[in-house]
């Protein structure tokens, strides 16, 4: 693989310092990524074993199941690592566009194709990841310690401060302390950071979705099927279970089926049997004509949360939180990773207006106050839909069911209307807010 050096980040003269990154995953990977143009040292302290290549880690058990990566996380990721698209599609990822070479089946309806524009490079999690890490490893200031958990905080005197981290790692019985003058928790969503800092009570928005994901891997020579990728939504409340069908490196095909509320399949067979019981059969049909080459995986996911606004009132300085560990999205719309590159830009955005000899401090404060608006359209997305499933509990916030009407006008819409369509794709691809809907020659389409 190869990898460009003229584009490793450089310290700036004035900046110094240690910033450590708890997970050395996709978000913490992009944290470093960004803190490298800010401080001298960047120390990420990751859980797992020195991955090998391309196969998904332990500790990262999503690494198995299918994953998108939306247009806007594409284009950060080139934005922060010049020419990787390039490098990805050279090494065998795939390349579509969103509208022409998806067959979809949404809201009862197949949508109409036609070439968009929107680019898909698709690609399994674990390759993604290697790249990322193949470039981070060329940046001088950071380095990763492997094996070696973050068990603790540690804080200032007056407890307004977090100071460093506690580490124990596999090889060693103590615990070791180091020192930091920026704590970024990228985690996961099982992080525990905020139990540590004594600030966990009330600052999480949980949803309970109950979507269980079940992944197998297929090859085949089926190759005049008539699409690249297949994806049939689910319908809540009456269909609760959606699938899709995408390529990846290497000629392996995902199939991955997701369920709300429902029980996810045992054994293979029963994986067939639920894509037996979509909507439509193209799933199982194409099941049916493909070779499987892994066996099934399973993944609950059991809500998507995030930290609530009051959260900042609640942590000491110094400290901030990014990927999963500050929100976990309903994985179906695929916007996890474009997140957490998002929230990386955000934070190289906010460190970059500082001026020489600044504290971080304001910079820390700006980018917690932006993460609520920053995930807000990504969260929507998911619980409207989620929402319509009266067997998902939590309170319905005030105008969900004028959202949800709206957004059946965009669905069904979006089938026939390749303007609407477009937009959709937009605002799923995170290049366009939701907002955007709200234009008048838009609106005409909806309404009349
Ligand atoms: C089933 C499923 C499907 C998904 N599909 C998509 C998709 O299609 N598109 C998309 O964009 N996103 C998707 N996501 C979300 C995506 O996987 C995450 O958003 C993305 O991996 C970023 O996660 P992260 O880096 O924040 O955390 P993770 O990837 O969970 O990594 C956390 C890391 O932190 C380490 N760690 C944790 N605690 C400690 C500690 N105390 N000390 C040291 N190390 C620690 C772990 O070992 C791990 O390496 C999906 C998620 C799931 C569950």
């Amino acid at each position: 693989m190869a990898f460009m050096m003229d584009q490793i980040a450089s310290t700036p003269p004035g900046r110094a310092g240690r910033a450590i990154v708890i997970g050395g995953s996709i978000a913490g990977l992009l944290a470093a990524r960004v803190l490298a143009d800010f401080f001298e040292e960047i120390v990420i302290v990751e859980a797992d074993e020195p991955p090998e290549g391309a196969q998904p880690r332990n500790k990262v058990p999503q690494g198995h199941h299918s994953h998108v990566l939306l247009e806007r996380g594409q284009n950060i990721l080139e934005s922060m690592f010049p020419g990787m698209i390039q490098e990805l599609i050279r090494n065998g990822s795939i390349v579509t566009d969103f509208t022409r070479d998806l067959e979809w089946f949404h809201f009862g309806e197949w949508k109409q194709r036609f070439p968009s524009g929107i680019q898909g490079v698709q690609q399994t999690r674990p390759f993604l990841e290697q790249h990322i890490r193949g470039r981070v490893a060329l940046i001088p200031q950071v380095s990763v310690q492997y094996r070696s958990r973050v068990t603790g905080m540690i804080l200032s005197d007056d407890r307004s401060r977090v100071q460093g981290v506690k580490v124990r790692s596999e090889s060693s019985q103590h615990e070791e302390e180091i020192l930091a003058d920026l704590v970024v928790d990228a985690g996961g969503a099982g992080s525990h950071t905020l139990k540590w800092l004594g600030a966990e009570q009330d600052t999480s928005e949980v949803v309970p979705i109950e979507l269980f994901y079940a992944t197998r891997y297929y090859t085949t020579d089926w190759v005049d099927r008539g699409w690249t990728n297949l994806m049939i939504s689910a319908r809540l409340p009456e269909s609760p279970y959606a699938g899709v069908v995408l390529p990846f490196e290497n000629q392996i095909i995902g199939v991955t089926l997701g369920g709300y509320l429902r029980e996810p399949p045992r054994t293979e067979a029963d994986f067939e049997q639920i894509a037996r019981m979509l909507p439509q059969p193209h799933i199982y049909d194409f099941i049916q004509r493909a070779t499987p080459v892994s066996e099934m995986k399973i993944y609950r996911i059991p809500s998507q949360s995030r930290k609530r606004k009051n959260v900042l009132s609640k942590i000491p300085a110094r400290f901030i939180m990014i990927g999963d560990s500050y929100c976990r999205f309903d994985p179906l719309y695929g916007q996890g990773m474009s997140v957490a590159a998002m929230e990386a830009e955000l934070l190289g955005a906010e460190l970059g207006r500082l001026s020489i000899g600044d504290s971080i401090d304001a910079a820390i404060r700006s980018y917690w106050a932006q993460l609520p608006k920053l995930t807000q359209d990504p969260w929507d997305m998911a619980l409207i839909e989620a929402y319509r499933h009266p067997g998902i509990k939590g309170t319905r916030p005030i105008g969900t069911g004028v959202k949800q009407w709206f957004t059946r006008r965009i669905y069904k819409a979006s089938a026939h209307d390749p303007s609407v369509y477009l937009r959709l794709v937009q605002v799923m691809n995170l290049k366009r807010p939701s907002s955007s809907f709200f234009q008048p020659s838009l609106l005409w389409k909806l309404f009349r």
